[in-house]
């Protein structure tokens, strides 16, 4: 029986086995293919009969641990590793949909997320509905006969909004649906989808999993049955994570926990602040007991993550203002890093939505969102205020 331990033990030692020279961190294998020992073994593996790495398009060492960490991580039972966050999005959604299926989404979704239910997949003959996270009771109506995924984000990007995963997963469920969670936002280490009853787990390792700005990686992880239909899927479409990135972010996911408790920790005390400057309209975070579904955010997250959302008074010219008088704070669209970073989404990420599409999903003139880094929070803290103050 294999021995169970915790979170952050996982994240470091999940099994990896030693090649002869013993090395006790794993190596980066930079290899496109591997040597069979013998005719048989070649014509077993290449059926599936026994397991084992045959081209890295596959499967490699590297991508191996990553994953194998991410699904003790998750409670998940196996997962693939992709080239980025959209190649997971993307591979996990057309390996499972055909023409005729329709998917239900919050409508919320990251930008190319939406590119892809909006664009691409009516090409294909793939339809779907967008439902507000602010009216749960609507979701269950747009449910049609031929819906076969439910596609969500949570926290919701930028507004902060939660769904409720437990209800999620029970909507799921009596509908026969595949319930598919973009955990990018809060990672493992806050949250884990799978424990309510999400069937896929899709995740950007690009953002918090790297922490570090560095690499472009993504994961999907789920149970047996539909991970191997997307591997089939994705083993022969091929958007493979490259053994570099893998070993980069398998390294990145041994200090996720203290990282995260760090972006948790300085985003809750740049909150705090925020709600004391008498300059600021409106601030955002799961954690704050002003959020409106605070007790949510404290029943499925384990902190409340490293964003968050704010308005100064004056609307859209004092927030780009802000923007114009950070000294320390970067100014770029990434997120999840060790630097911290200030984005105004209404003329950036989100600039191609309608008023109207911005402000369903919460996106006010104004709305700054801040990804709180590593820096010491004084230094956060006291950048932030000049650019809030200064004329
Ligand atoms: C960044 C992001 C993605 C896309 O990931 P990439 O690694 O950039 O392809 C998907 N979903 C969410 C919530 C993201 O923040």
């Amino acid at each position: 029986m294999e021995e169970e331990f915790y979170f952050e033990t996982n994240a470091i030692r999940a099994q990896h086995e030693r090649s002869e020279f013993r090395e006790h961190s794993v190596p980066l294998y930079l290899t496109s293919s591997f040597v069979f020992d013998d005719a048989e073994q070649a014509r077993a593996m290449f059926a599936d009969e026994i397991a084992g790495n045959i081209y890295s398009r596959y499967s490699n060492p590297n991508t191996n641990e990553f994953i194998a960490k991410l699904c003790l991580m998750e409670g998940t039972e196996d997962g693939i590793a992709t080239a980025s966050g959209m190649a997971a999005m993307y591979s996990s959604m057309a390996a499972l949909l055909k023409a005729g299926d329709h998917v239900l989404a919050c409508r919320s979704v990251f930008g190319s997320t939406h590119q892809i239910l909006n664009t691409i997949f009516p090409r294909f003959g793939i339809t779907h509905s967008y439902a507000d996270i602010s009216e749960p009771e609507t979701w269950e109506s747009k449910i049609q006969p031929n819906t076969r995924m439910i596609f969500v984000e949570t926290p919701s990007n930028p507004a902060l909004d939660l769904l409720d995963l437990e209800w999620l997963g029970k909507l799921a469920a009596k509908h026969n649906l595949i319930l598919n969670v973009d955990n990018c936002f809060a990672t493992p280490y806050l949250q884990t989808p799978a424990k309510w009853g999400a069937h896929i787990v899709t995740h950007s390792a690009t953002k918090f999993m790297d922490g570090q700005g560095r690499v472009i990686g993504g994961a999907i992880l789920g149970t047996k049955e539909l991970i191997k239909e997307i591997r089939f899927f994705t083993r022969h479409t091929g958007p493979a994570m490259s053994p570099f990135n893998a070993w980069v972010l398998s390294k990145s996911l041994e200090t996720l926990a203290v990282r995260m408790d760090r972006h948790c920790d300085n985003a809750l005390k740049l909150a705090t602040y925020l709600e004391s400057n008498s300059h600021v309209a409106t601030v955002k975070y799961p954690f704050l007991p002003s959020h409106p579904q605070h007790a949510l955010a404290k029943k499925q997250m384990r902190l409340g993550g490293g964003l968050v959302t704010f308005e100064v008074k004056g609307g859209l010219d004092q927030g780009r203002r802000f923007l114009n008088n950070l000294k320390l704070i970067s100014h770029t669209p990434n997120l999840g890093d060790t630097r911290t970073i200030a984005i105004h989404p209404a003329s950036t990420t989100h600039s191609k939505l309608t008023d109207e599409e911005r402000a369903v999903v919460g996106i006010t003139p104004g709305l700054i969102r801040i990804a709180v880094g590593l820096e010491d929070i004084r230094d956060i803290i006291a950048d932030v205020k000049q650019a809030i103050e200064r004329e």
